[in-house]
């Protein structure tokens, strides 16, 4: 009989030890919502001067910034977004190429606090460089940059295409193409074509970056590559004329578009073909000059677009 007790007592101890941990499982599960990736452009376009910034962050996994904008954005816009959406700590940032309207930001985000683990920044030719001096490439500034990275124990490293980051929950990045603007399948370039061009990737879910990516390596691309297909597309070089051509838009075959742009250029000439041809292919755009932080978030297997603002009719 006591024996008989003891067995029904542990069985009705194990039945509730059950009911009570399947029902934390199954509350955990209601109150955890939160999105599996959220990839933000940053507004680093609230000026009449352009900038890419986008930031990365994957449920229980890394932390990666693509390009920081110019100082200035970097320290009104990037700079708050970062503190608001409490990352203290960043694990690998990507500068796409050494122009200053995509690595000067790092600053403000080091004199913040903020710590930048891992930077892939490649030292540009120098003489393919210092060329756009004073406009452009500085080999001077850039080597400048990788001193004050190096004060910060930021470690530096090479990008170079193939390189494969696990973030965690699923999601990759991967670095499909990184030219040095010599050896290209296209001779000498200018700095832009210098952009890595890197695929994030989760649950099948495919979004394009291309730093400012020109028309010579973007049209060779457009022929050759047979990786560059992505659901969204950061449009390269903010949306611009000089930018990869249309061929490679068709190749890339976005349902969405997010361009890093300042208002008053997207709605200028100098950008009127990108903006033609989204329109003709009826592909919606996201300009963060108009919308603000672009989020874009992956959450049960679907894939969202989330703007700051509504806006529409952008340039009538
Ligand atoms: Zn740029």
């Amino acid at each position: 009989m006591l024996f008989f007790r003891i067995r029904q007592n542990i069985f009705f101890i194990i039945l509730f030890t059950i009911i009570v941990c399947g029902g934390v499982i199954v509350s955990c599960n209601l109150i955890d919502s939160s999105p599996d990736l959220v990839y933000t452009m940053v507004n680093a376009n609230n000026t009449k001067l352009q900038g890419d910034a986008h930031v990365i962050k994957v449920k229980n996994g890394k932390i990666i910034l693509i390009d920081a904008g110019y100082l200035g954005p970097a320290k009104e816009k990037l700079v708050p977004f970062l503190k608001k959406s409490h990352i203290d700590k960043i694990d690998i940032a990507f500068i796409s190429h050494p122009h200053r309207d995509h690595y000067e930001g790092l600053l403000p985000i080091l004199n913040a606090g903020i710590t930048i683990k891992n930077v892939y920044f490649n030292i540009p030719d120098k003489e393919i460089c210092d060329r756009e001096i004073p406009w452009g490439c500085n080999y001077k500034q850039v080597l400048y940059y990788h001193k004050i990275l190096k004060q910060h124990n930021v470690k530096i490293k090479l990008a170079k295409a193939g390189l494969v980051f696990d973030l965690g929950n699923g999601a990759t990045i991967k670095i499909l193409y990184a030219f040095d603007g010599v050896h290209t399948p296209v001779g000498r370039t200018d700095i832009n074509d210098l952009s890595l061009i890197m695929m994030l990737e989760q649950f099948g879910h495919k979004i394009l970056f291309t730093g400012d990516l020109n028309r010579p390596i973007g049209g060779s691309l457009a022929s050759h590559a047979h990786d560059i297909q992505a659901g969204v597309l950061k449009v390269p070089h903010h949306g611009t004329e000089g930018c990869a051509p249309n061929s490679f838009f068709k190749a890339v075959n976005p349902k969405y578009a997010l361009v890093p742009s300042p208002r008053g250029l997207w709605c200028s000439k100098r950008s009127s073909r990108i903006r033609n041809w989204f329109e003709k292919n009826q592909v919606p755009v996201f300009v963060n000059g108009f919308h603000g932080d672009v989020k874009v978030e992956i959450r049960k297997g679907k894939l969202r677009i989330l703007p700051e603002n509504e806006a529409i009719n952008l340039c009538q």
